[in-house]
């Protein structure tokens, strides 16, 4: 079997980067004319693989299908669309590593139907909706919760979509696409800092953590800053701050979990009294549902208790919340078998982002390939990985999909 050329794929991702970026970074915004410059030319590169047809779906996706003796298939996917002043490889390693894989496998005779998607509009960079190519594939698009959204220049989604063929309220035909899948494979840079801080190029991830989002209001009663003892203060702000720690503290002596304040308004907010008011937001996360709720559980018992001690009162309010995805358990192991042969060490971890693959995992097993990402981080012109890991990477996705393409022939 023709073995991948992973350094084709990284001169296609700097060709990517050259023609669809400037010096502030990449500009692949999903529904403008630069995110169609990069889809033109991904289309220029599969219409150069023999045997390789390329279809847009009823969401926007962009489909190339290598068919093999059965409609049966696994699926490839990424997304070329970035956020404004983006990096070069978030969204599009996927799309050119699947691509390079594509053109290895295509030539071979497989049982399997192999293709490679390019998600529409994963970032919601310009109306605020992530993953909603995929969404509306996967079926948990819900057209009336966008079809109000508009861009800065008041643009509506509908007709921004309509600009390019896609019609809102047809947009989960796509998912019609999905009926003899068998499995979603996606490689994306980290975006964090775990696997250089472990100086390993890449890991397998678990799945998407859930998340707990709310807002917590803590009330006591302002006064005056010189006249009043401190024994008899009712501090709201202190309350807060107190509990912020706490939950730091708990999330800190967790196995691998998040908790973040990250919004702090206080009442009255002036220099010369306390605050009887405070509000602060709290972001938990956890790839295991029954953790992510016991932290829950521990963040209010922790609230309720200082704000007594503080004098206070709390109050909560959900904001949001999203279950965790987890992967699929064989797919794991495969895709940890990928990554050891090809790297030497593999390493678990889950995504603090969301993907794609996280709607994909909604209807049939899935996986994800994390390669390191350079100070961890993402969404900037600054975002890299040394060249070596990104065909390390590729290879590995290579693997992976062979070995996929393998396990469910037959
Ligand atoms: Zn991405």
């Amino acid at each position: 079997m023709a073995a991948v050329d992973a350094a084709r794929a990284v001169a296609g991702l700097r060709e990517l980067a050259r023609l669809t970026g400037d010096r502030d970074g990449a500009q692949r915004v999903a529904w403008t004319d630069t995110w169609i410059a990069a889809r033109t030319w991904l289309r220029g590169e599969l219409d150069g693989i023999e045997g390789v047809t390329v279809e847009t779906d009823e969401a926007g996706n962009t489909w190339a299908t290598a068919p093999g003796d059965s409609e049966r298939c696994v699926i490839i996917g990424g997304h070329l669309d970035s956020v404004p002043n983006g990096g070069w490889l978030d969204g599009t390693l996927n799309v050119v590593g699947g691509l390079e894989v594509l053109r290895a496998l295509a030539p071979e005779p497989h049982a399997l139907t192999l293709k490679l998607v390019d998600w529409a509009d994963e970032e919601g960079a310009r109306f605020g909706r992530s993953l909603l190519g995929s969404s509306a594939c996967a079926g948990t698009l819900d057209p009336e919760a966008v079809r109000g959204l508009t861009d800065r220049d008041g643009t509506a989604l509908p007709d921004a979509l309509a600009a390019h063929g896609v019609e809102l309220d047809r947009m989960h035909v796509s998912g019609a696409r999905l009926e003899d899948a068998v499995a979603y494979l996606e490689l994306h840079i980290e975006q964090g800092p775990v696997l250089e801080r472990m100086d390993l190029p890449l890991g397998v991830v678990l799945g998407t953590f859930g998340v707990q989002r709310h807002v917590l209001r803590f009330t006591g009663a302002h006064a005056h800053a010189g006249a009043t003892p401190m024994d008899v203060r009712r501090d709201a702000f202190l309350a807060a701050a107190r509990s912020a720690l706490a939950f730091r503290d708990a999330a800190a002596a967790g196995d691998d979990v998040r908790a973040t304040t990250g919004t702090v308004r206080v009442v009255p907010g002036i220099v010369t009294a306390f605050n009887g008011t405070c509000e602060i937001s709290l972001d938990q996360r956890a790839l295991d549902p029954a953790v992510l709720s016991a932290m829950l559980e521990t963040a209010k018992a922790d609230a309720a208790r200082i704000a007594e001690e503080e004098g206070c009162e709390v109050a909560w309010e959900r904001v949001w919340e999203i279950e965790p995805i987890p992967f699929d358990p064989a797919l794991i192991e495969l895709a940890d078998g990928a990554i050891r042969d090809v790297a030497g060490t593999s390493h678990r971890l889950p995504s603090g982002p969301l993907h794609d693959a996280a709607e994909m995992a909604r209807v049939m097993p899935t996986v994800m390939l994390f390669v390191k990402s350079l100070g961890g981080v993402s969404h900037t012109k600054a975002e890299d990985t040394p060249d070596a890991d990104l065909e390390l990477s590729v290879r590995a996705l290579y693997e992976l999909t062979r070995r996929t393409l393998d396990r469910n022939e037959g």
